[in-house]
């Protein structure tokens, strides 16, 4: 989608601090961190929400997870704990709709969430 942020960045259109790029997804450093480790892992696919993936998504919505499990090993904040967050739609708090988890580490997190 040509005016998506997102789309942009998984392009290279729009710079981002990348720590994982593959065929299917990116994933890079969040602008506005709210925890000591906060990436972003996105589908290089545009959807715009999580009320819009279906069935043939499986897949990548399945590799979205394994990047990010893989990349909380990598960042050493697997064994203490982590938090996988994907916002959806604006009551959830979601601002870029492009559909996108947020991986949190790096100190203790609280529940329920804000
Ligand atoms: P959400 O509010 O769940 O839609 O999350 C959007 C996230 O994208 C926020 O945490 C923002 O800080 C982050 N964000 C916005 N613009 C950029 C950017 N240019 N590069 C990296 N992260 C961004
Ligand atoms: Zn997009």
């Amino acid at each position: 989608m040509t005016d998506c942020l997102f789309c942009k960045i998984a392009a290279g259109t729009i710079p981002a601090k990348m720590i994982h790029q593959d065929d299917l997804v990116v994933a890079f450093d969040d602008i506005n961190p709210q925890a000591p480790q906060h990436k972003i892992i996105i589908p290089r696919k545009h959807i715009a929400t999580l009320n819009d993936i279906d069935s043939h998504d499986n897949m990548l919505i399945g590799h979205m997870v394994q990047t990010a499990t893989q990349l909380a090993k990598m960042l050493n904040i697997a064994d203490h704990g982590y938090r996988l967050v994907m916002n959806c739609n604006p009551g959830a708090g979601q601002t870029v709709f492009h559909i996108h988890f947020h991986l949190l580490g790096g100190r203790q997190m609280t529940w329920p969430p804000g």
